[in-house]
């Protein structure tokens, strides 16, 4: 069973090294592999059973994985948010930030794909920390306005009015002048995708449909 295989620490999924730094989440999307799939993406456990890796277990798994095959770029994502995490998210990105100036490997980009609460998760403005050691954010925005966020992404109730703080948060990202910050929607919810990407282009964040089939935070 693909479920009792050892969970990845990190994992391929197209030209990129993904990073499961944690399983917690104050959301349960409709479309998260929490939800289905019992927590295998791709052929990789991501169920770390409670047992979230260190920065230290991080760095190692990174340095093993990424001499094995070329890679374009390092996501932080989970399943899992990985802002639960901050500490060993910014401690690993900045590790991953010095191996690309000594040019360890070949050019890469470092991208943080997150639900968009990491503020309220920190109670604190965490997007110039993220600055310094993020090229890219992908914020999962998925709705055009409260009422349908909450109904596909079930928030817990402390984050039941996170809505806007995930538009703030996708504003204040485009502010800080990320390389790229994505606002995505996952297709097949029963929203509107065109107004989701109006609500991404308004905030000043470029658009992504992703399948839901591949949905991914
Ligand atoms: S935000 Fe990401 S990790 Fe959290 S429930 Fe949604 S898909 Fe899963």
């Amino acid at each position: 069973m693909m479920t009792e295989q050892t969970p990845a620490v990190v994992y391929r999924f197209g030209n990129g090294v993904y990073i499961n730094l944690t399983n917690r989440c104050p959301n349960l999307c409709v479309f998260c592999i929490k939800t289905k799939w019992h927590m295998n993406f791709h052929g990789n456990n991501l169920n770390l059973v409670g047992l979230e890796p260190s920065a230290g277990e991080v760095v190692c798994a990174l340095e093993q994985e990424l001499k094995k095959a070329p890679f374009k770029e390092v996501v932080f994502c989970g399943y899992g948010e990985p802002t639960m995490r901050l500490d060993v998210l910014l401690f690993v990105a900045q590790t991953l930030k010095g191996w690309r100036a000594q040019a360890k490997y070949p050019p890469f980009k470092i991208r943080l794909n997150t639900n968009g609460l990491g503020n309220r998760i920190n109670h604190k403005d965490i997007v110039p920390l993220l600055a310094q050691v993020v090229d890219e954010v992908n914020v999962s925005l998925n709705a055009p306005d409260e009422i349908s966020w909450q109904r596909l992404v079930r928030p817990v109730e402390e984050f039941k009015d996170g809505y806007e703080d995930v538009l703030e948060f996708i504003r204040s990202c485009v502010a800080a002048g990320f390389q790229k910050v994505v606002a995505s929607c996952v297709d097949q919810t029963g929203v509107d995708p065109r107004a989701v990407e109006a609500v991404a282009k308004h905030q000043g964040a470029t658009f992504y449909l992703r399948s839901f089939l591949d949905a991914q935070d």
